[in-house]
């Protein structure tokens, strides 16, 4: 069988084509949407996009892939998820709407800590059992390259274990996967209740877990929760640093609650992303902006937790600052895998344009994971990641709310939308 497909019949193809790299500004604002064009792929490239009738002539041999008149995207991104973890935790949804407050919902066993728990008794097997369907319902849901973190681990072993997992996800799905070491999430019990405890963990973080990350190659970015009351800008910088030293790229998540100087340290130390953001100071703008910094924005936990304060997304924009979105899948704050609605909320929430939302969840996305020279673009010498959707207009993407239109996707040439989802979602 021919390696080389050809995507025909197609109403639009919606291409982002443009620089390789985060796009910034008015460069948000066009996602360079096409008609009456098939895409050409061969291997696990985009080799051409042009009209049928020449790609047809030029590529006889080509296994013909009819798009039905749909609508055709790059694979979307979600640069920012937990996927990794064990039970849902439901619970906490109901004690949250009657008002009870976050940290009395931890001191009856719930919060972060009930995940890091839960994390800490199960095999490395069956957290690749729970895992492997939520990355297919992403996939089901247009997304082809996924980042996922660890961070309920919280220990040497429990975070070497989640991270092996993410590794044995990227070697057996399809679709791109992303691992992040999050060693940072939070200071687990154990050290909360010791003298220096905080002092200890900061430096098991250093010099215990992150050379053996580096050492077994489990991770491409370091991220850090810089929030007061969590981790502090200095010892954020601290971790941070050292990883960067240890040639990891590096990430925060930053100003979620408050404006406490985590964009200022995610731009001086030239970050690949800050994310959350919702607090993010005119300071931490500029911040952003100087430095280079991705801002991935995650409307969907705002959405489930029933908070208003989004991140200013415009005043990102105007600032120059590249704005990614991503649906920060994880079972406390955003149970979803449904990205489509992502960019309904940043359109509807956050005040994108169509065209911003398609180029913050695919090239932007793609440069808040490095990968912008390679991923987010339908253009010839990208990466053949393609999502087909069953609407006559990409403005019916983040019209249709909560709707799932994806047909299929593609990763590397490869089909990723998966048709049986199986069960073991949640448990
Ligand atoms: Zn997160």
């Amino acid at each position: 069988m021919s390696d080389e497909l050809l995507f025909v019949n197609v109403r639009q193809v919606v291409t982002c084509a443009g620089p390789a790299r985060a796009r910034r500004g008015a460069e948000m604002d066009d996602a360079a949407v096409r008609e009456g064009v098939a895409v050409h792929v061969r291997g696990d490239a985009i080799v051409g996009v042009a009209h049928e009738a020449e790609l047809r002539a030029s590529a006889p041999g080509a296994t013909l892939v009819d798009c039905e008149l749909g609508v055709l995207t790059p694979g979307f991104v979600d640069s920012h998820t937990h996927a990794v973890f064990g039970r849902a935790r439901y619970e906490e949804q109901e004690l949250r709407a009657t008002g009870m407050p976050y940290m009395e919902i931890a001191r009856r066993g719930g919060g972060i800590h009930a995940s890091v728990r839960d994390l800490r008794a199960r095999s490395e097997d069956e957290l690749f059992a729970l895992a492997a369907p939520r990355l297919g319902a992403l996939a089901a849901s247009g997304v082809t390259t996924v980042e996922v973190k660890s961070g309920y681990g919280l220990s040497l072993d429990d975070e070497l274990k989640t991270l092996r997992v993410i590794r044995h996800l990227a070697d057996a799905l399809p679709m791109r996967v992303v691992p992040t070491w999050l060693g940072a999430h939070e200071i687990p019990l154990e050290y909360r209740d010791r003298e220096n405890g905080r002092r200890e963990y900061v430096d098991r973080l250093v010099h215990e877990m992150l050379p053996a990350v580096v050492a077994e190659r489990l991770a491409r970015f370091a991220d850090v929760f810089c929030e007061p009351g969590v981790f502090t800008v200095e010892e954020s910088r601290e971790i941070l640093s050292a990883a960067r030293d240890a040639g990891m790229g590096i990430k925060l998540h930053a100003d979620e609650l408050s404006a406490g100087g985590g964009a200022e340290l995610a731009g001086a130390l030239g970050a690949t992303s800050a994310d959350h953001l919702a607090a993010i100071s005119e300071a931490g703008i500029r911040a952003l902006a100087a430095g280079g910094t991705v801002a991935t924005l995650l409307p969907a936990t705002l959405l489930f937790l029933g908070k208003r304060d989004h991140a200013p997304a415009r005043r990102l924009i105007d600032a120059g600052v590249p704005v990614a979105l991503a649906t920060d899948f994880n079972p406390g704050t955003s149970p979803t895998t449904n990205f489509p609605l992502v960019l309904t909320l940043g359109v509807s929430q956050l005040r994108l344009r169509v065209a911003e939302a398609l180029v913050a969840a695919t090239v932007n996305g793609a440069a808040a994971l490095g990968l912008a020279d390679r991923v987010g673009q339908v253009a010839p010498g990208f990466s053949a990641d393609l999502a087909l959707w069953a609407i006559d207009d990409v403005r019916e993407l983040p019209y249709w709310l909560g709707a799932g239109r994806c047909r299929a996707s593609w990763t590397r040439g490869k089909p990723c939308h998966p048709r049986d989802l199986g069960l073991a979602f949640s448990r």
